[in-house]
Order: C-alpha cells, then sequence, then structure tokens
C-alpha cells in the first residue's frame, strides 16, 4: 500500500495555524507500519491528532497520513514541462522547495506570468464586478426570469436553488431539477452605473421578454418598483399636509 503524508509545523497560537514543511508518499503494509517507518525517518514520534489539555502547548510537528490513490500519486509524481520557462519539473519535489507548484507552471512566479489576462466583466480600473443582467430560462417552456446581480452571478445563480423563497420562480424552481434551467448573461452594464441606471437596465429586459405576465418575475424591477411605491408615499404625506 502507498500512503501520502505532510508533515506541517504548528506555529505556536494552534492547531490550525499550521505551516507545510514536507510532502511525501511512503510505502507500508498498513497505516500503522507508514507511521512507524515515518517516525523512524523524521527521528521523533509525530503526532495525527492531540486532544490538549488548558494551557498545554501544542507540538511542534503535526502529521497528516492517508492511504493514497494512484491518481494522486500520478500528480505529485509525474514528470511536466512549465507552461512558461518550458523547465521540466516533478510537483511534489517544487513543492518540497517551497513553490506552488501546479499542473502547468513550476512556481508562482511562473503562474503569474501565466495568469489570463483580467475578463471583460470586471472592470479593468478597480477590479469591481460588472453588474449583469442574467436571464434563467425553463428549457421546457421557454418562459424565463431576469434578474440582476453585482454579486458574481454563479452565485447568483446558486442562490435561486439553494435559498428559495415562496416567489412564482423559486416556486417552479422547487418544483423541478437544475438541469431544467439555463442560465445566460444577457448584458452586463458599466461598473460606475448607479443602482437605479442598473434597475432600469433590467426593467428593460423584463419588458421586452414579457417575464411577469408570461415568465417568472413576479413584479418590476424592484428599485423601480420602490421608487414608484416612495412616490406615492410621499404624495399622501403632500396630501395630508394640504
Ligand atoms: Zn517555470
Amino acid at each position: 500500500m502507498k500512503f501520502f503524508y505532510q508533515l506541517k509545523s504548528i506555529n505556536g497560537t494552534g492547531w490550525h495555524d499550521s505551516t507545510l514543511l514536507y510532502t511525501g508518499f511512503i510505502e507500508a503494509a498498513d497505516k500503522k507500519e507508514a507511521k512507524a517507518k515515518l517516525d523512524n525517518e523524521f527521528q521523533m514520534k509525530l503526532k495525527e491528532r492531540v486532544v490538549l489539555k488548558d494551557g498545554q502547548k501544542p507540538p511542534d510537528y503535526k502529521l497528516y497520513l492517508i492511504q493514497s490513490s494512484d491518481s494522486v500519486i500520478d500528480f505529485y509524481l509525474s514528470e511536466r514541462k512549465c507552461m512558461t520557462c518550458s523547465e521540466n519539473y516533478i510537483i511534489l519535489e517544487q513543492r518540497n522547495l517551497g513553490h506552488h507548484a501546479s499542473r502547468e507552471t513550476c512556481s508562482d512566479k511562473c503562474r503569474s506570468h501565466n495568469r489570463p489576462k483580467v475578463p471583460e466583466y470586471f472592470d479593468s480600473l478597480d477590479g469591481y464586478r460588472k453588474p449583469v443582467i442574467y436571464r434563467i430560462t425553463n428549457k421546457h417552456n421557454g418562459k424565463c426570469y431576469i434578474g440582476k446581480t453585482k454579486q458574481p452571478f454563479t452565485l447568483r445563480w446558486w442562490q435561486h436553488f439553494f435559498h428559495p423563497t415562496d416567489s412564482k420562480f423559486h416556486k417552479a424552481i422547487q418544483e423541478s431539477q437544475v438541469h431544467d434551467w439555463s442560465f445566460e448573461i444577457v448584458e452586463s452594464i458599466d461598473g460606475k452605473a448607479t443602482d437605479e441606471e442598473i434597475a432600469l437596465c433590467e426593467q428593460k429586459w423584463i419588458s421586452n421578454m414579457d417575464s411577469i405576465a408570461n415568465g417568472y418575475n413576479s413584479v418590476p424591477s424592484r428599485k423601480i418598483e420602490e421608487q414608484s411605491q416612495q412616490t406615492a408615499f410621499d404624495g399622501e404625506v403632500l396630501n395630508e399636509r394640504c
């Protein structure tokens, strides 16, 4: 059997505050034998788990030891060619030298060199995410829901499924499977747009798609609804005063 292990140093403040020191593989008949071999190799009694009493200092090193699959071993031990510097490297060796080697690059330096440019939907100047208008369509009847978000849009998509309310859209979601729906970004908006401008854009899509009468939107763009309620309220106050 092959075992994967990591040795971490405990930095004094707690169990989770640890630094990776070494990663490796060891061959043994069972986990007990693997542990004994490692104790011997590192010349100390390594701890995997410790219950600390109040005020007790944690040990200096922590061992993570698990039986390993071939795919994990392949990942760490295969020879690769760095996409940036073209050097051949083995992920495990680079990691143990303190580099963040990955599938594509040999080190942090090469990785950052290779990092893709900021995509269009991020504002290039300040890194803010552009607000987007998205459409979620029921593949079976073609009816859709239009929404807006400044969050990562995949998060908003997820939220509809896992934080449902009792709106008509969320009721339809409850009665369906995630693969019954398609999700798309229909418009991205300037990052400096005001909430009102974003709402106007959303409302334009709601109107064009007819997604209230013939889809899953329950109400007009919320910001616009709030505004009209506010106007009505202001009107009442004014009338009272008059
Ligand atoms: Zn490299």
